[in-house]
């Protein structure tokens, strides 16, 4: 799909036309617009038919990481300052004092004000930024099912999950591949655990981006001729303790990180803090 062929509204017709804003911008038609200016890429929008997704996998291969806007924040944020964040630390798993709510994302404190101002021990990136602000305004709460799935089948993942390997899977493939100490760095760095082998991985690791919605990393090295692989695995209940859309952003976000850290190999818990 050869963007600049297009005109915006061109563009804008292959759209959802919700307006959701989960591509950071504020309307489908300015998402359009940018699209057209080559300030963004269509594959940002996750609402894609499935048919355009996968064309645009197969003729593209330079796309950013998806990355919501700061607009789509402030739009999260005055959200949640509408919320009784002391009723809500149980069911978000956090705890409450001193006007903040605290969450632990990967192991480090992050607080939210009664007013939706945001603070934390890390870097606050939108990609962080809006699934934190999404769990704290739509997570049931529920208790972990400790059945292990991936992203297809997750409510509305089956549409997304070919970009998600994409973005995701297959970009924490190769850094697995190329960096050996990558999942001991991040049992270290992200307060993650190893667990029992998943589907006879060589390696599974659990990190939690949120209290309620643990990540799971499978890898499995090369074999008798065979491929590496690695699959990423959420708990049953991660679509209702977040939105599926969150999830994906959280995964792909943390591909994108553990890029950044294997770039600089043997990363040490202040480059957590310069790259997320
Ligand atoms: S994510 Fe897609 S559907 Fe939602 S506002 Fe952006 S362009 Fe429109």
């Amino acid at each position: 799909m050869p963007q600049k062929s297009k005109t915006p509204v061109e563009i804008y017709q292959l759209l959802d036309k919700s307006n959701c804003r989960q591509c950071g911008e504020k309307t489908c038609l300015a998402f359009a617009s940018a699209v057209y200016l080559n300030q963004r890429h269509l594959a940002e929008c996750p609402h894609l038919p499935s048919e355009l997704a996968a064309e645009l996998l197969e003729t593209d291969n330079t796309r950013k990481p998806f990355e919501p806007g700061v607009e789509y924040v402030k739009h999260l944020r005055a959200e949640v300052a509408k919320l009784d964040l002391a009723a809500a630390a149980a069911r978000l798993g956090g705890t409450f004092a001193n006007n903040h709510l605290t969450l632990k994302v990967l192991g480090k404190d992050f607080r939210i004000d009664t007013a939706g101002n945001l603070s934390a021990d890390i870097h606050i990136n939108p990609w962080v930024a809006v699934p934190v602000l999404n769990y704290i305004l739509h997570s049931e709460g529920l208790p972990l099912a400790n059945v292990w799935v991936t992203l297809r089948e997750l409510k509305e993942g089956r549409e997304r999950y070919p970009l998600f390997q994409r973005q995701c899977e297959e970009p924490l493939k190769r850094v697995a591949d190329g960096y050996p100490d990558l999942f001991d760095d991040l049992v270290n760095l992200f307060s993650g655990h190893r667990a029992a082998q998943h589907l006879n991985s060589d390696i599974s690791v659990v990190l939690f981006p949120l209290p309620k919605v643990p990540i799971m990393i499978c890898y499995w090295r090369p074999d008798d001729g065979l491929e590496s692989s690695l699959n990423v695995f959420f708990d049953a209940t991660a679509d209702r303790n977040l939105d599926t859309d969150s999830v994906y952003t959280l995964g792909v976000g943390l591909a994108h990180m553990l890029k950044k850290i294997a770039r600089r190999h043997g990363a040490g818990g202040q480059d957590f803090a310069a790259v997320t």
